[in-house]
């Protein structure tokens, strides 16, 4: 049920972005920071934004919650509506923990590669589960491996989602010591950015790849109070007030 009206109106809302939304450039990390910075994750400079892709996972989650708590800090996690539907309890445990539920789509397939209705179906489909898992209605949304096309702008339009990427990665996925997974982010890094990690190794290449993430993010206080930057969710970031006409 894709409505041209309402394709219209993302075109119209997004502004610039949407005249040259293509995957590739979205792709270009530093590119999209500087033209679309509420879509790239951009948003206070007294702020880093901490987000956790492709949770829940029964093992990664609760060692990332648990590590979180000891930081004193709270985190944005994109949930997977697929691993939603097989561990609701674990996606409940982390609105409980007082944290923010975003939506990474219900299957981890890239949105190049599926149809309109397709991706409509994926995404509609994971913000009902993680609403009926966490009693929370999410209000962001980003697309399996950050690639984001027109039918995913249309798709998270339509179920309310706003779509936010990163500006900075630890590429935890592949990494198997905590080193790596910091060094990558502190070479990236910026105040108000927003870091992508992921609490779930079910689409890493690194079984147990979330053990490097929770392990690296003392380190990543580091960094933050080096750049005098507070680390939070995406809702306290304030990226889609200051990007203004592009959300
Ligand atoms: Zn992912």
């Amino acid at each position: 049920m894709i409505r041209p009206a309402t394709a219209l109106g993302v075109a119209a809302s997004t502004a610039a972005v949407a005249g040259w939304v293509t995957p590739a450039l979205l792709r270009a990390r530093v590119l999209r920071a500087a033209v679309c910075p509420g879509l790239a994750g951009v948003g206070r400079p007294d702020s880093v934004a901490l987000t956790f892709d492709d949770g829940p996972d029964p093992q990664g989650t609760p060692a990332v919650l648990d590590a979180l708590d000891r930081l004193g800090w709270t985190a944005t996690f994109f949930m997977l509506g697929g691993q939603v539907a097989r561990y609701p309890e674990v996606a409940a445990t982390v609105v409980a923990a007082g944290h923010e539920v975003a939506v990474h789509g219900f299957s981890h397939r890239n949105h190049l590669v599926r149809g309109l209705a397709d991706v409509h179906r994926d995404v509609a489909r994971a913000a009902a589960a993680v609403t009926a898992a966490t009693g929370v209605r999410p209000t962001s949304f980003r697309p399996p491996y950050g690639v984001l096309t027109m039918g995913s702008l249309i798709a998270a339009r339509h179920a309310g989602l706003r779509p936010v990427l990163w500006t900075a990665w630890g590429r935890d996925w592949e990494a198997r010591s905590a080193q790596r997974v910091a060094g990558t982010i502190g070479r990236q890094l910026r105040p108000g950015g927003t870091v992508l990690l992921h609490d779930s190794d079910c689409v890493a290449q690194v079984a147990g790849s979330w053990r490097a993430t929770v392990a690296a993010l003392p380190r990543l206080a580091e960094l933050a109070d080096q750049l005098g930057c507070t680390v939070g969710p995406l809702r306290d970031h304030g990226n889609h007030a200051q990007a203004g006409s592009e959300s």
